[in-house]
């Protein structure tokens, strides 16, 4: 196990058109391609002075050789520090792209959910079957259109520490209730089973309500979503020592052994889960995982692909 991270590590790290890619920027101008040709010219400057100082008694050939090692590290170290401005910059536009495209789209979505409101007053039971069929399927697309303008604020608010949390002290049991109760309907439209184990005395968290319902929303979607028709999801919530700990099951897809380390990435869906389900757009759980740690918690999870998966998430319990 620690063997295949280290492996991975390291053809990560040397992947360099990979890191090209990640980065927008030529694979020379990748810092990692800049520090082994850093690494190549001292250990090549090491050997040059020592044979320079072996060979020739002349103090100005031994000026002039050094001097022009300086020269090169202090160019190649010049091109390490634009490389890392340059994807600086890139990324403060990126993040500054999203947060005005994403407020500039919040406006006219719900616009368009306020006019399909308005549709549906001024004229009860008169749609016919295709009309209700049409504006339903609009009202849909733009309740997804307005929940990804709304994770992608939050991305931009956790990449710039700014995702603010009005912490209360609530009851978790009565949280995770709620969360089974709202998504009832969508396990039994997806033939999936939905069932919770609360203990019976409460467990006191410090936590924003709003928040925690975008993180088990996203935990219990995603488990219906991932399980195919006749699957269980389950819920367990158990208090250890300080602890609360919650624990999502599911008997879906799974997460492939390959992939996992990259789950809590901003964007990443894995290969099965998108052939299993088409909607997604891999924000989810990195939104999650922030939520729950800015909250002093933890997210974690265990998946073996075609058995299912299981994500734990545990808070600190408020004692009375
Ligand atoms: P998405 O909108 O794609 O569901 P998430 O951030 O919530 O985004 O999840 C990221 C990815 O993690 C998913 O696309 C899927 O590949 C994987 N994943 C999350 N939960 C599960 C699960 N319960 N079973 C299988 N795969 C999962």
């Amino acid at each position: 196990m620690l063997g295949h991270k280290l492996r991975k590590f390291i053809v990560d790290e040397f992947n360099l058109r990979k890191q090209a890619d990640e980065l927008g920027v030529r694979v020379w101008e990748t810092p990692s391609f800049l520090f082994i040709v850093m690494g190549f010219v001292i250990l090549v400057a090491i050997a040059g002075v020592y044979f320079i100082s072996n060979n020739y008694d002349s103090p100005d050939v031994l000026v002039i050789s050094e001097s022009t090692v300086v020269v090169i590290l202090f160019t190649i170290g010049n091109f390490i520090i634009r490389s890392v401005d340059q994807v600086t910059r890139a990324n403060k536009m990126k993040t500054e792209f999203i947060s005005i495209a994403s407020h500039q789209l919040k406006t006219p979505i719900a616009e368009i959910n306020w006019q399909i409101e308005l549709l549906l007053s001024k004229f009860p039971g008169g749609l016919s079957e295709k009309q209700q069929l049409l504006i339903g399927q609009i009202a849909h697309s733009s309740q997804k259109m307005a929940r990804l303008v709304g994770d992608l604020l939050d991305v931009v608010r956790i990449d710039q520490g700014r995702l603010a949390m009005t912490n209360e002290t609530l009851d978790l049991c009565a949280l995770v209730a709620e969360a089974i109760t709202n998504h009832r309907p969508l396990a039994i439209a997806s033939g999936v089973q939905l069932q919770s184990v609360c203990p019976v005395e409460a467990a006191k968290v410090l936590i924003d309500k709003k928040r925690m319902g975008v993180v088990l929303d996203n935990l219990l979607s995603n488990a219906i979503k991932y399980t195919n028709k006749g699957g269980k999801v389950e819920v367990f919530l158990e208090t250890k020592d300080n602890l609360v700990q919650v624990c999502v099951r599911d008997n879906g897809v799974g997460i492939p052994a390959k992939e996992q380390s990259d789950i809590f990435k901003k964007f990443f869906r894995s290969n099965n889960s998108m052939k299993s389900s088409t909607d997604g757009t891999g924000l989810g759980l990195y939104i999650a995982k922030n939520i729950l740690e800015q909250s002093g918690g933890k997210l974690w999870f265990k998946s073996l692909e075609n058995i299912g998966s299981d994500f734990f998430f545990s808070l600190p319990v408020i004692k009375n």
